[in-house]
């Protein structure tokens, strides 16, 4: 058992985890402030694992109020979730990305070595390997500059953490790269619950299958794919909290900093995921081809092998799984939490 502190835990990937933690066993304070979440997906947390936890409202920015926190618990690590992740955004308000995802990491960083805790599990990104790499993905292949101000963040990041450790031998720190997270709790009383219109595809597809949007508008079908709309890898994010899981135990028996991968392996088009949610569900989803988006690439999935050896994960759920899951999430909860 360890005392873990998550920052950002209310959110999509950090509820799935906090529940994950508890149900290990393991004590939980969610440090959120609350900008992209609600404290909701907490109560339904702490019901599901029948177990409670600790929250402190609080922004990462302000430095106080982390100290505070380790100064009110003994925390033996963190996984750090908080930030914000709205790619389009990004690129209109890069000050405010750099300052929450990069000058907030620092504070976190800072407020950690203050209170003697080294142990880190990072949330990045597969955005910060270079473009011009060629699917499956691993961690030893070159990183690149991200298209978008968003992903830079995670670049710089990762990069401030891997310098940190090796000035400081105290330091033991996950970097883990996410390809893309989807699905939900079995239970369907958590998952993903974006503001506004959603910009990933998976909530896209929901939102359309129960009717809160009109049609998906598919971002390309000219690709060098299989079909000609983009490919991703597809990760249950049940599957993604226990790599955090994995990562953690891994941490707190090694130093230095490391990279791991984390998806299937296997790369699904924007058509297989749209087609086989309509098989599985049996549910329509309207949709049209639209031009490509900007940034984005035609292929992109992981070779995971790395996570699975050395972690001793391993991916649990299916693309019909996480499409089952996803919509079993949006049916019960059609608004969201709210
Ligand atoms: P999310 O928005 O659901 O969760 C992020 C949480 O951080 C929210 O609860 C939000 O309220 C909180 N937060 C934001 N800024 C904060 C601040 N300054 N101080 C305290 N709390 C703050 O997003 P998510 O999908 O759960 O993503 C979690 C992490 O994983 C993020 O760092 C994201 O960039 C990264 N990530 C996500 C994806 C994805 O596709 N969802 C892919 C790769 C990496
Ligand atoms: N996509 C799409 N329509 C949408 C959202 C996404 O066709 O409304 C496509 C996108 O072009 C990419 C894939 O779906 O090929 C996954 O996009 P998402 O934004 O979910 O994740 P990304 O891999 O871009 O981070």
């Amino acid at each position: 058992m360890a005392r873990i502190l998550v920052t950002g835990g209310a959110g999509y990937i950090g509820s799935h985890t906090c529940l994950e933690l508890l149900h290990a066993g393991h004590e939980v304070i969610v440090f959120d402030n609350l900008s992209n979440s609600c404290e909701e997906s907490l109560i339904r947390v702490q019901k599901l694992a029948n177990k409670a936890l600790v929250f402190v409202k609080g922004d990462i920015r302000d430095q106080k109020g982390l100290d505070q926190v380790f100064q009110d618990h003994s925390i033996d690590a963190v996984i750090h979730f908080a930030g914000l992740k709205a790619v389009g955004e990004s690129q209109q308000i890069p000050l405010t990305y750099f300052d929450h995802n990069i000058a907030g990491s620092v504070q976190l960083m800072q407020s950690m070595e203050k209170a003697g805790v080294f142990t880190l599990v990072f949330s990045s990104s597969a955005t910060v390997y270079d473009e011009a790499n060629i699917s499956p993905l691993n961690e030893d292949m070159p990183t690149g500059m991200p298209s978008n101000n968003y992903g830079y963040t995670k670049l710089i990041v990762e990069q401030m953490l891997q310098k940190l450790a090796q000035a400081d031998a105290r330091w033991s720190i996950a970097l883990l790269r996410y390809f893309n997270p989807v699905g939900a709790h079995k239970s369907g009383q958590i998952g993903e619950d974006p503001q506004g219109i959603p910009n990933n595809l998976m909530p896209y597809v929901t939102q359309v299958a129960v009717g809160r949007r009109e049609k998906l508008s598919i971002y390309g079908n000219d690709y060098d794919t299989v079909d000609g709309t983009g490919v991703r890898d597809y990760i249950h994010v049940v599957d993604l909290a226990n790599a955090h899981l994995c990562a953690l135990n891994n941490r707190l028996s090694a130093q230095g900093c490391r990279a791991w991968n984390v998806g299937t392996g296997n790369g699904s088009s924007v058509l297989q995921v749209k087609n086989t949610f309509e098989q599985v569900n049996g549910v329509p989803v309207a949709f049209e081809f639209a031009s490509r988006r900007e940034g984005d690439v035609a292929t992109s999935f992981a070779d995971n092998a790395r996570a699975i050896a050395e972690l001793g994960w391993q991916p649990q759920f299916t693309l019909e799984d996480m499409l089952a899951d996803s919509w079993n999430w949006q049916k019960q909860n059609p608004n969201g939490f709210n």
